[in-house]
């Protein structure tokens, strides 16, 4: 590519943009309505070459021009005001078409011995369809065509100044017409039905995504943050309290004698007592702390921008109401439990994994001196 090229593609990009603005909705309309002008711009030029040639009556065609260059103008007008995009279908193109079918119709009457034009353009038209038009709408335009097409051969046999044509050449017309009409229309509905299972694919698609992300990152039986996603989430909290100089505080929860609950009544009990421990402790810390599983009976309470008194006042409460709150079984029982706690501070310039490790000792701490209690990692 030529420097001058490359200079001159943003000033052309400019002249887009100014002309067929930004918004994406409004441009797509503007680049739709912009190929029909274009279409009409040839058929106007054509249809006029035809009455300079003397095959088509001039003063007729004159003010088909000017009455069809007007409405696409309109058209676009309405567009790049924005004064059609509160509309349903900004374009609006079923109107457009409607339209661009009378037009053609319209010009297959008054253009004499040029009319042969006519039903290629009305293929084109037609193609316009496949760009947002619901099946029921393609079929009345469909229908409209042959009625267009019906009256406009009518008068041509009818009107004399029209330049009247034998009938069998005009039944040869209107059965391509026919042709065109049905043809297109199918093939438009088909365009539409794939369309629509295309759509319908990459909303299948989107939902097993976000399946995919919900499995990878959450924890099945509590429906808390897993240890990977936990893992990720602390990296950028330990990088924002670096940053921003804000007191970050971690804390091991870890269930006591967990392996008793589950040796007496179950694993199944055991599950049921995670999940409701999970819920206790999520109601007792506030929306911005994090709360996840790490594994088995253990878990990760995040405190960010958290002061360490106000971190020993939020542990001691979910210590305290985890003792008071025991869990119901389906069976009728009752299960007390508790739950020790090992917390840290984050220290300026510290890893994750030390913060992590001093947790894990002072949790260890917490169960040595006799569980259900919260003990703090000195430095
Ligand atoms: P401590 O007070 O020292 O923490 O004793 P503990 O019994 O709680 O700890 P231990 O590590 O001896 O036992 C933990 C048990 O948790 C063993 C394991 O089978 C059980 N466990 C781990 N994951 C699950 C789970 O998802 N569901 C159930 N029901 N049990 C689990
Ligand atoms: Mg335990
Ligand atoms: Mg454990």
């Amino acid at each position: 590519m030529s420097l001058d090229a490359i200079v001159a593609r943003p000033r052309l990009q400019r002249w887009l943009d100014l002309v067929l603005t930004t918004e994406p909705r409004q441009r797509a309309s503007l680049v739709t309505t912009g190929w029909a002008c274009l279409l009409m711009v040839c058929c106007v030029f054509s249809l006029e070459l035809g009455a300079v040639a003397g095959l088509a009556d001039p003063q007729l065609v004159r003010w088909w021009s000017l009455g069809s260059g007007a409405c696409v103008l309109i058209s676009f007008a309405l567009i790049r005001s924005g004064a059609s995009m509160g509309w349903r279908d900004p374009a609006f193109t079923h109107v457009q078409i409607a339209y661009a079918i009378t037009s053609n119709a319209v010009a297959y009457a008054i253009a004499d011995q040029a009319r042969g034009i006519t039903p290629p353009v009305l293929a084109v038209i037609m193609m316009f369809g496949v760009f947002g038009l619901r099946p029921a709408q393609i079929k009345v335009l469909m229908v409209y065509g042959l009625i267009a097409y019906g009256v406009a051969a009518a008068l041509v046999q009818c009107w004399e100044p029209l330049g009247a044509m034998p009938v069998e050449l005009a039944a040869m017309y209107l059965l391509i017409v026919a042709v065109v009409l049905f043809t297109s229309t199918a093939l438009t509905l088909r365009a539409h039905a794939m369309r629509e299972h295309l759509q319908g694919r990459k909303r299948d698609l989107s939902q097993a995504v976000e399946q995919v992300r919900e499995l990878a990152t959450r924890d099945e039986l509590t429906g808390l943050p897993n240890r990977r996603h936990m893992q990720e989430m602390m990296r950028v909290e330990g990088l924002r309290a670096a940053r921003s100089g804000q007191p970050l505080l971690m804390a091991q929860l870890d269930l006591d004698a967990f392996k008793v609950i589950n040796d007496t009544h179950g694993h199944a009990a055991g599950d049921l007592v995670l999940q409701s421990f999970a819920r206790l402790v999520s109601g007792c810390v506030r929306s911005a702390d994090i709360l996840a599983r790490w594994g088995g009976e253990e878990f990760v309470l995040l405190m960010c921008n958290t002061s360490a008194q106000d971190g020993s006042y939020l542990l001691e409460r979910v210590r305290s109401v985890v003792a008071a709150t025991p869990v119901q079984l389906p069976t009728g029982a009752t299960i007390e439990l508790t739950v020790s706690v090992g917390a840290a501070q984050f220290l300026e310039g510290e890893e994750l994994a030390s913060l992590l490790e001093r947790a894990d000792e002072a949790l260890y701490a917490a169960k040595r001196l006799g569980r259900n209690r919260v003990v703090w990692a000195t430095r």
